[in-house]
């Protein structure tokens, strides 16, 4: 009896939770975050680190905090994913972490041989304040770190900003460590992706740039580390990824484009300010607008031309959303994820004649969200909605008193997807309940291609699963 009570408060407050006085409650909520879709900032340098030959990324801080990035990349990935920690304890936080560090350097040297060590920091060093440079300084004169070796070093607090901070200010340690100006000037163009744990859009854009004949250097170019190829052979440190001296002399080519806004922004102000090199930022190349953009700022930068077969590809691009525009016109979508990815999502959707309805960004800021708002205005939807520095929580009482037809963004939002009974397209960081979906690029007019068919499909889909007999046609 008691038992059957309980069963129906349970089921009243559930229902409630669905109701738009909860949905009020909910955006009141000030002293807590529910389920934020962001990483910390030590995650983001873990993964910057992980482009760059022979290098180790190294953690100043707890070896817990050093477990869950590689947890979580490798989950995303499928791959694993190498990070060592000074592994601060308690003595640590009282006396401070240099003797941590001290034998951090030894141990790793010994075990694992890099060239480079890539130092993050976390919060519990950051909260001491132990001062890296000086930790490095120290560990080199007293013979812990060989003059060779070298040592980046960015603070990564993870009590401000979010993974795309940790990633901007790593890249940018690397360059300003390792940049040596020159009067070398070269027409090679430095493509700098951002945090993009879509390694299909590295390929995309490279084979892209390949074709345009383009000279490029990647910074950070984790695709061979992180998607390596099964062949009998294990190599601790991968083949083909950033190398080194190439990285020195970056400084000096022609100019960089940054493929995100939001996780690039000191990397830039690195090259142009401290090397003066001509440095663009563009959108996100997802969708037919913002790849034309790309290309046209490759081939006003290298000269080089847009050539026929890349036309054909924007040709083949347009013919795919044609055909299966109609099944997108007038439908409403919840996104969320990275505030780059979003941008272009936000983009594609609307050319596609979609309804960004809900565009939710955790680690959003005031230009992110002014930035959707001109999207919604050049497009004229009224209906769109952008919310900065809100979790899935928040998006969860949106979807359930006002719905939409699909979700889009990462697996965290499976939970509110099954809530809602609304169909899930994963896209972003992190996925770890589908298979390789990061290997599939959704930038470039081949990206359009993918989407599409993601979107289109799950759709279709669904409408043959729930359809009555009279209804489960053969065409669609
Ligand atoms: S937020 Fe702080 S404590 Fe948590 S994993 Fe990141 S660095 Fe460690």
């Amino acid at each position: 009896m008691e038992i059957d009570k309980d069963k129906e408060e349970v089921k009243k407050i559930r229902e409630w939770m669905n109701t738009e006085e909860y949905k009020e409650l909910n955006f009141k909520r000030n002293a807590i975050v529910i389920n934020p879709e962001r990483a910390c900032q030590p995650l983001g340098a873990v993964l910057c680190a992980a482009g760059f030959e022979d290098t180790m990324p190294f953690v100043h801080g707890s070896h817990g905090c050093v477990a869950y990035y590689r947890n979580n990349l490798s989950r995303h990935f499928r791959e694993p994913m190498n990070a060592v920690s000074t592994s601060l304890t308690e003595d640590g936080a009282v006396f401070g972490g240099q003797a941590n560090g001290f034998e951090g350097f030894k141990n790793a040297l010994a075990l694992y041989k890099p060239k480079m060590f890539a130092i993050s920091t976390t919060c519990m060093s950051e909260v001491i304040g132990d001062d890296l440079g000086q930790i490095v300084t120290n560990a080199r004169e007293k013979g812990f770190l060989p003059e060779n070796i070298l040592a980046p070093y960015a603070n990564t607090p993870s009590f401000i900003g979010s993974h795309l901070e940790g990633y901007d200010n790593m890249l940018a340690a690397i360059i300003e460590t390792l940049g040596i100006k020159t009067e070398n000037f070269n027409d090679t163009i430095n493509i700098i992706f951002g945090f993009d744990t879509t390694i299909g859009n590295i390929y995309e854009i490279k084979r892209l740039l390949k074709i345009m004949g383009a000279q490029y250097l990647v910074l950070s170019d984790y695709s061979n580390a992180l998607d390596s190829p099964l062949n009998g052979e294990y190599k601790f440190y991968n083949e083909k990824l950033t190398k080194l001296d190439d990285t020195k002399a970056s400084v000096n080519n022609k100019a960089s484009i940054a493929l995100q806004k939001f996780s690039t922004k000191k990397t830039l102000s690195v090259l142009a300010d401290k090397f003066h090199q001509t440095v663009k930022t563009l959108r996100s190349p997802v969708g037919i607008k913002y790849t034309d953009e790309f290309l046209m700022m490759v081939s006003e930068l290298t000269g080089k031309t847009i050539t026929k077969e890349i036309e054909n590809e924007r040709g083949r691009a347009v013919d795919s959303m044609t055909d299966a525009q109609q099944y997108i016109h007038g439908k409403k979508f919840a996104i969320f994820g990275d505030p780059d990815m979003l941008t272009g999502l936000t983009s594609y959707l609307l050319e596609m004649g979609g309804i960004p309805k809900y565009v939710l960004c955790s680690n959003g800021n005031e230009e992110f969200k002014k930035d959707i708002e001109a999207l919604f205005i050049e497009y004229s939807v009224t209906e769109g909605e952008v919310y900065i520095n809100k979790d899935l929580w928040h998006l969860r009482s949106l979807v359930m008193t006002n719905p939409v037809d699909m979700l889009i963004g990462p697996s965290h939002g499976k939970f509110l997807a099954k809530d809602a009974k609304i169909p899930h397209v994963r896209m972003g960081y992190p996925i770890f309940d589908r298979v390789n979906i990061h290997r599939y690029p959704y930038y470039g007019y081949n990206g359009v291609i993918n989407l599409t068919t993601w979107i289109v499909n799950k759709f279709m889909d669904i409408l043959d699963d729930t359809c009555d007999d009279a209804h489960f046609e053969l065409l669609r």
